[in-house]
């Protein structure tokens, strides 16, 4: 039985006729960039998102850089980043001119928490990347306390937690802004490239919308910054309106598929996430951890299941980043040689995950029975 990473399609198959209806939409209104189908999705996600504000992007890494650069962050600022994520959350630091500075995470969850930015802070930080990673919401409260009394921002790169939970409540705005991807692959996906920041600040808003518009005000020819161009197009607001009302329906299926996952692992020897009470995780991947992760890889691409690896090399030990001379961070650096994402999409079936897990458990037996040295 093949079983694919991720099956988009079958998120898609349940909203086509929505789907087709809003590409109507789109030639009918003759409004591409911009217009009300943009308007109308930025009021949609800021309201899923329980934020004022949402400000419709290019991509998950527009969304991080005109954060940055609209909070005044550039060269000679510190950015605090664990290293355990996609590359993106800490190049959006380096093209704004500012500096990462790359910090482990816990074995646990493999989240940034509070106690590492507090040992980060140096008078130069401005602000610190909060990554809500594989979909699991990272400690807030305890960051946002740190943060306050440093006077730091917190941003929180929301690309993998589109409708997560911490304490009660969705991640993206609990900080001072949140950054997320629409990416086709995410648990919000457009069916191209998009983003959007969310935010409860109004003149933050307004200045990563004039970023991302050429540095517009309210007039077309004024420009009262050296902006770029970064939008997001009416077509993928109106596809993404149309995915919209699925997206917790398609949480709620990535919970129960994490959930079978976790029943039929529980003898199985490789490591599952810890979950964090106050979390409410939408399981963007499904990561486990075994010190035999290249051999199962093999065996899984063998047995036609596929899986991924978020991510084999941490930031800090990327050649983009040789030149920033981060310490040491076992964490990050032990979990990228044992990590491993499993098939995880809202409609995976529990035979598919009897499939994966049956592959993992015989490819686990063969190679205990080859001692390590043979
Ligand atoms: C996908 C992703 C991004 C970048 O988003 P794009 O839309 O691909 O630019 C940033 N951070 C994280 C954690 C991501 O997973």
């Amino acid at each position: 039985m093949t079983v694919p990473f991720l099956d988009i399609q079958a998120m898609h198959s349940e909203v086509r006729g929505d789907l087709d209806a809003a590409w109507h939409e789109v030639t009918r209104t003759g409004s591409f960039v911009g217009g009300p189908l943009v308007d109308r999705f930025e009021e949609e996600w800021a309201r899923y998102c329980s934020a004022r504000f949402a400000v419709g992007v290019a991509n998950g890494t527009d969304a991080l850089g005109l954060t940055l650069e609209a909070l005044g962050i550039g060269p000679g600022d510190e950015v605090i980043v664990p290293a355990n994520t996609f590359i993106a959350t800490a190049a959006a630091v380096s093209r704004v001119g500012a500096t990462p500075v790359f910090v482990d995470v816990s074995p646990d969850t493999l989240l940034i928490t509070a106690d590492h930015v507090r040992a980060a802070i140096t008078p130069r930080t401005a602000a610190v990347m909060v990554v809500h990673l594989y979909g699991q919401p990272a400690d807030l409260t305890e960051i946002g306390a740190v943060a306050g009394s440093a006077g730091i921002a917190v941003i929180e790169d929301a690309a993998q937690a589109h409708g997560a939970r911490w304490q009660g409540q969705r991640v993206g705005a609990i900080g001072n802004a949140g950054c997320f991807s629409f990416y086709p692959g995410k648990n919000l996906g457009a069916l191209g490239d998009g983003g959007a920041v969310v935010t409860n600040d109004e003149d933050l808003a307004r200045r990563v919308r004039s970023l991302g518009n050429h540095g517009r005000g309210s007039s077309k020819y004024l420009h009262e910054a050296a902006g770029t161009n970064s939008r997001l197009d009416a077509l993928q607001a109106g596809l993404l309106s149309a995915k919209l009302g699925r997206l917790d329906a398609w949480n709620d299926g990535r919970r129960r598929a994490a959930e079978s996952y976790r029943a039929r692992l529980e003898d199985v020897p490789v490591r599952l996430l810890a979950v964090d009470p106050r979390a409410e995780s939408v399981h963007h991947l499904h990561v486990v951890q075994s010190p035999y992760r290249d051999q199962l890889l093999e065996a899984l691409n063998e047995a036609k299941v596929g899986c991924g690896i978020h991510y084999p090399v941490p930031c800090h030990l990327q050649e983009a980043f040789g030149d920033v001379g981060t310490a040491r961070l076992p964490v990050c650096e032990g979990a990228a040689g044992e990590l491993l994402s499993l098939p995880m999409w809202p409609q995976i079936t529990d035979q598919e995950i009897d499939e994966v897990t049956a592959q993992i458990r015989s490819a686990l037996d063969q190679i205990r029975e080859v001692p390590a040295d043979a």
